[in-house]
């Protein structure tokens, strides 16, 4: 079985959105991975299709209610359903490329799109939601956020990218950051490629990338190399 990804949002309209694109469109079509975007205002049950209400306790904006996103959740993942069900969220745990090889290997994702002020802490709980970040920073609604997560998740999925766009040396994957990288033409503005590079001594060239990703690392992301 590939990999099942399911959103709830207001806005299914969105996706699959740049999910579509390129490789991952390709996967898309070929079936290595499927999305289903879930309308959560279908599972509101009054006149007006309500979907939020005020905070208690007081205050601005809008709290998405727990009885209609719970009604969502239950119909696309029943209680057996082995695939993590996640809500982004800006105090979630952060993204990263670990988790993100984590949830690769899995059978898939339901994620939910908080909006406005955010979800009802009941809900949270009562449908044991994971809560991912995907940053230091606020978003309007976790739509974009969801994509984020799912484009550096679905890229590791096997036969997703092309074997010529391998992913094993890229950054994060070995606990640095990725080393410069250069193509044709060998000149360019007066800067020429490293000539290293152009030996074809392979032995040379590895230890030249692996000194330039230590020597990046240090510099911009320290707190890199200290885990
Ligand atoms: N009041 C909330 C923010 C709500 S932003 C707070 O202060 O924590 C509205 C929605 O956008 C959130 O429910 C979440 O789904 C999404 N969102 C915003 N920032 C995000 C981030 N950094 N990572 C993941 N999702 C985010």
């Amino acid at each position: 079985m590939s990999f099942s990804a399911q959103i709830i949002t207001l806005f299914p309209e969105l996706f699959p959105g740049p999910l579509g694109a390129s490789v991952l469109g390709r996967g898309l079509r070929d079936q290595l991975w499927s999305l289903d975007a879930v309308q959560l205002r279908d599972f509101a049950t009054d006149r007006h299709r309500t979907v939020d209400d005020t905070p208690a306790g007081g205050g601005a904006g809008m709290v998405l209610k727990p009885d209609v996103l719970a009604r969502a959740i239950d119909h696309v993942s029943p209680p057996d359903d082995p695939r993590p069900r996640l809500l982004m969220s800006p105090r979630g745990k952060p993204l990263t490329q670990a988790m993100a090889h984590e949830l690769a290997a899995g059978p898939g994702a339901v994620i939910v799109c908080g909006r406005f002020e955010g979800v009802d802490q009941r809900v949270i709980a009562a449908r044991g939601l994971t809560e991912v970040s995907i940053g230091d920073y606020v978003l309007a609604g976790g739509e974009v956020a969801a994509m984020v997560l799912l484009e550096a998740v679905v890229r590791l999925i096997p036969g997703v990218l092309g074997a010529a766009e391998s992913h094993a040396d890229e950054s994060f994957e070995h606990g640095l950051l990725e080393y410069p990288q250069f193509t044709r033409p060998q000149s360019f503005e007066g800067r020429d490629i490293p000539e290293v590079l152009t030996s074809g001594d392979h032995g040379k060239v590895d230890k030249w990338r692996q000194a330039e990703a230590l020597a990046l690392t240090r510099v911009r992301r320290p707190d890199l190399l200290d885990e």
